[in-house]
């Protein structure tokens, strides 16, 4: 019998931060490790959900390998056997299965999703494929039939909506498509109550990200280790001056916490009950900034040591291979809904 599919994408519009590296990329390599053998791994580049928003066109394909190669500088072992990794513009299944896909869909189920609501309510011009990018993610995860569709929290409404469409086109055209877990066996799977989030240095009440207003708050992975750890040493903490866990009060000195945890490879009890009722802010962001140092300098190391050339046979292949999959289930859609002729 095949193996059950595990389907995990990243985006590759932007240059990557330590919140990308901390809440998805490692996540990606350990579940590699953790399920190394059981089930097929399909790690894909969703390349075309990347101008759903506004990019830089020029720097979108350089930025797609950039990031492959940090998945394995990462740890992602790409000569697993039952790991894939492609390019979703590579394999036209993907946006031919969407056409088809967003006959099935309706306006008003794609106009409740939150982050259609979230990303449009500021937009002047808000794209057509902001709002029909979840049939497009559906198309990600139906045409390999997917049970296992690891997403962030902001993503978890899109699986749900794949589970609609899925069924609803099962109702009609009987046994046309694997549908994903719900929800709730999808975090079970995941084995984590609770997702990583990194907070911005400077805010800590927004999560780190490219977009913050202001980006000394960001530490991305292609930072001199000097000038991370100078971002370190300028975050921002508050005036209590205990080190204590605690989001709510102390969202600064709890990032630092988290970060100190995650880079050192710690459960985060441990070290806070190591640094719990200290009062040195300083001693506290000297310790995240050596550990920042190191990850970057060791990370950046094995970033050089990549091979570009490998990799990119790599990634032919398994395009070759994943396409065969897709086309397949596309044809048997095709067939269904009688564009082609029946088998
Ligand atoms: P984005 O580039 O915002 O689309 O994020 C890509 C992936 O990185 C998603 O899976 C997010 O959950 C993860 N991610 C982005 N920012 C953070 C953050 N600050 N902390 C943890 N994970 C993050």
């Amino acid at each position: 019998m095949s193996k059950e599919v595990i389907l995990t994408g990243l985006r590759s519009n932007n240059e990557l931060h330590l919140g990308n590296y901390l809440g998805a990329i490692l996540p990606m390599v350990e579940m590699q490790k953790k399920h190394a053998g059981k089930y097929q791994l399909n790690m894909f580049i969703p390349d075309l959900h990347s101008f759903t928003t506004p990019i830089d066109h020029t720097k979108l394909y350089e930025q797609t390998l950039k990031n492959l190669k940090v998945f394995v500088a990462a740890g992602l072992d790409t000569q697993q056997p039952d790991t894939y990794i492609y390019r979703q513009s590579y394999i036209s299944a993907h946006s031919e299965l969407t056409w088809i896909l967003d006959c099935f869909s309706y306006f008003g189920e794609l106009s409740r999703m939150t982050e259609f609501k979230n990303k449009s309510s500021n937009s002047e011009n808000v794209s057509v494929g902001l709002f029909n990018y979840p049939v497009l993610m559906a198309s990600d995860i139906l045409l390999y039939g997917a049970k296992w569709v690891p997403v962030g929290e902001d993503q978890r409404q899109h699986v749900e909506f794949t589970r609609d469409l899925g069924m609803r086109a099962n109702n009609k055209f009987p046994g046309l498509f694997i549908v994903p877990e719900n929800n709730a066996k999808q975090t079970e799977f995941a084995g984590r109550s609770e997702a990583v989030r990194i907070r911005s240095l400077r805010n800590p009440d927004k999560k780190m990200s490219k977009s913050v207003e202001d980006p000394t708050g960001t530490i991305t992975l292609s930072d001199t280790p000097v000038d991370a750890a100078k971002k370190v040493m300028a975050a921002t903490t508050d005036s209590l001056e205990s080190i204590n866990y605690d989001w709510e009060k102390q969202p600064g000195v709890t990032n630092l916490l988290q970060i100190l945890a995650l880079l050192s490879n710690k459960p985060q009890d441990e070290v806070n009950s190591q640094w719990q009722g200290k009062s040195s802010y300083n001693e506290l962001k000297s310790a995240v900034a050596d550990v920042v140092r190191d990850f970057l300098t060791d990370l950046q190391a094995k970033l050089a040591q990549v091979d570009s050339r490998a990799l990119t046979e790599k990634l032919e292949s398994d395009e070759v291979a994943m396409s065969k999959v897709a086309s397949e289930t596309l044809l048997r859609v095709q067939q269904a809904v009688g564009l082609r002729s029946a088998a």
